[in-house]
């Protein structure tokens, strides 16, 4: 049976793979070109990773190349500390741009030649509205705009400004070059754009050469035609932005004219997506740094601990439209803990702990009980754990006064201490200033080593636990949402959406010896707790560090078994 039908189905599983498959299929392309094009002015979002994984994975579809381009044409805002780190979170989510790396600033020249034919083609002139000016005669959606004054100068005359521009003998502000198009354009955008605007600003790779800048949509599509993009494939706000990025391509001389295709942002609940708003967030002290665990963006995802291939298989999962929508960020969850489950190792930790002591358990004796490493992963194997006659559990995990159907710890009940044996709680001991019980006093039996009792008997509780002579103390911290609301972004100011309680630490936790040596980055998951990552910056040898990445409990789970 040949393979192809179903190789193909594969590769046109959206709208813009169909696209790309029909214009390979009908010869309008032998190959395909496409572009990740961030502008290097924040750190890389979840969004972008839609976006990355879309350009990319059609690239490797059908066998053409993705370039990295970075669209550097604003001087003010970029950096290349963005530079950086634009390029490590890309290669860590897993794609090469090989050699294919590009920067708009790199065609400034171009871009300026393609600029003076315009003028030469007589469209485009120098205006010296000023930005009011220039709005009051744009019109609006319902009313056309009106020309402006300088839009019939002679060729010669916008040849001579535009040069002097370029020289710097004009202020800031003092004129644009604007292309000369159709005034009275239903699309606003239509209306006479801006080219070129003087920015007598310092570039972080062509210094102080130009003081005049290409707008966006000048300086994009030619950065497309220049590279041979055959699908230039953006989101969908600049649906309206396609007849002028054709509009230029079509008057200019240009080496090819891709085709620019829209697809729906991503938007996640809970989650805010703008580059501007999370410099804020940054900016303000509001997080810790652009990788601060609790931040969408791709670096702090990883210093949480995600892995990048529960992040692609989470872009593959929300697939490619064409109208926006909002994804549950319940779904985000459900593929870090879904590839967790598989491959991460168990381990038991105590993140509150309250001292247990066995009291007919011979004190000084150790014994090694065997837990095992993966129940997902039958090759994992098994370790051996240190049992004692004192231990920690979970301050949750006993009640004094048991609540109805709370079938953990309490007095009198017998519970199962995981991998080891059943205890039975006799008395606590409580802070004679407090009351609160700072130790639980219980007996073993001996014979229901390893867990189950020979007798057939059966407790409704399984607790985690560990042996306090062995403890490694480590801090942990729980992450909630950053944002307390569904949408953020709806209410007046998104930052009043902030969660207060968005991260909790909690210092003097008690984790199983085996977990001692584990190195930044490490992930594990705390039974009965959920997955954690060696944080990369804060941990020490010694002093470890884990950052929750996330609960056990599957939201998403819960969603797609009641059928969305
Ligand atoms: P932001 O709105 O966060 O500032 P941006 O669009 O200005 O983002 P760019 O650096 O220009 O950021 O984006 C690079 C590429 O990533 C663009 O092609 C853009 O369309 C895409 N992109 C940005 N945000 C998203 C998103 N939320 N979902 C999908 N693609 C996105
Ligand atoms: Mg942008």
């Amino acid at each position: 049976m040949s393979e192809s039908p179903k190789a193909e189905a594969a590769v046109a599983s959206d709208f813009i793979r169909q696209i790309v498959a029909s214009d390979l299929k009908n010869g309008k392309h032998t190959s395909v070109c496409t572009r990740f094009p961030p502008e290097p002015n924040g750190y890389l979002h979840i969004g972008h990773a839609k976006s990355i994984s879309l350009n990319f994975g059609i690239a490797r579809d059908f066998g053409g190349v993705c370039h990295l381009r970075f669209d550097d044409t604003n001087p003010v805002k970029e950096d290349v500390e963005y530079v950086d780190s634009i390029q490590e979170d890309v290669r860590w989510l897993g794609f090469d741009w090989g050699d294919k790396r590009f920067y708009a600033s790199d065609y400034f020249e171009r871009l300026y030649e393609y600029a003076v034919e315009l003028i030469q083609k007589g469209k485009a002139y120098v205006c010296h509205l000023t930005a009011e000016e220039t709005r009051a005669y744009r019109g609006t959606l319902t009313e056309p705009g009106r020309n402006s004054p300088y839009r019939d100068r002679s060729v010669d005359e916008n040849l001579a400004l535009f040069e002097q521009m370029r020289r710097g003998e004009l202020a800031e502000g003092a004129c644009v070059l604007r292309a000369k198009i159709d005034m009275a354009s239903g699309n606003i955008n239509l209306r006479d754009p801006a080219v070129y605007r003087i920015k007598k600003a310092h570039h972080h790779r062509t210094g102080d050469k130009w003081c005049i800048y290409p707008m966006y949509d000048f300086a994009h599509g030619l950065s497309d035609a220049i590279e041979g993009i055959t699908h230039s494939i953006c989101t969908l706000e600049f649906e309206d932005h396609r007849p002028l990025y054709d509009w230029f391509l079509d008057q200019l001389d240009v080496p090819c004219h891709p085709l620019q295709i829209e697809f729906a942002r991503l938007n996640l609940t809970y989650t805010v997506l703008s580059k501007r708003k999370l410099l804020q967030l940054v900016r303000d002290g509001h997080v810790d740094g652009w990788d601060d665990p609790r931040m969408p963006t791709i670096a702090g995802y990883r210093r949480r601990g995600y892995t990048p291939e529960s992040i692609r298989n989470f872009c593959d999962r929300i697939g490619v439209a064409k109208a926006n929508s909002t994804v549950d960020v319940a779904m985000l969850e459900h593929s870090i803990r879904e590839d967790l489950n598989r491959r991460a190792p168990r381990a038991m930790a105590v993140l509150k702990p309250l001292k247990v002591v066995i009291d007919n358990y011979p004190d000084g004796r150790v014994e090694e009980v065997s837990a095992v490493n993966n129940p997902e992963d039958a090759g994992a194997g098994t370790r051996s754990v240190p049992f004692s006659r004192v231990l920690y559990i979970e301050q949750d995990d006993f009640r004094e006064i048991p609540p109805p159907k709370y079938f953990r710890l309490s007095p009198g009940r017998e519970v199962r201490l995981r991998y080891a044996y059943f205890v039975t709680c006799q008395s606590v001991v409580k802070d004679p200033q407090t009351g609160e019980v700072t130790e639980v006093h219980c007996t073993y039996d001996p014979a229901t080593r390893g867990g189950d009792a020979p007798d057939g008997r059966k407790v409704k509780s399984t607790l985690h636990w560990v042996s306090a002579p062995h403890a490694v103390d480590a801090e942990v911290r729980l992450y909630d949402r950053l944002f307390a609301a569904e949408f953020p972004e709806r209410g007046e100011n998104f930052l009043d959406a902030l969660n207060p309680s968005s991260l909790e630490i909690v210092p003097g936790c008690k984790l199983e010896p085996s977990l001692a040596n584990r190195q930044p980055g490490d992930r594990v998951q705390f039974e009965r707790q959920g997955y954690f990552c060696v944080d990369t910056k804060l941990s020490q040898p010694g002093a470890l560090v884990f950052n929750r990445i996330v609960g056990l409990k599957d939201a998403w789970a819960r969603i797609e078994k009641r059928g969305g």
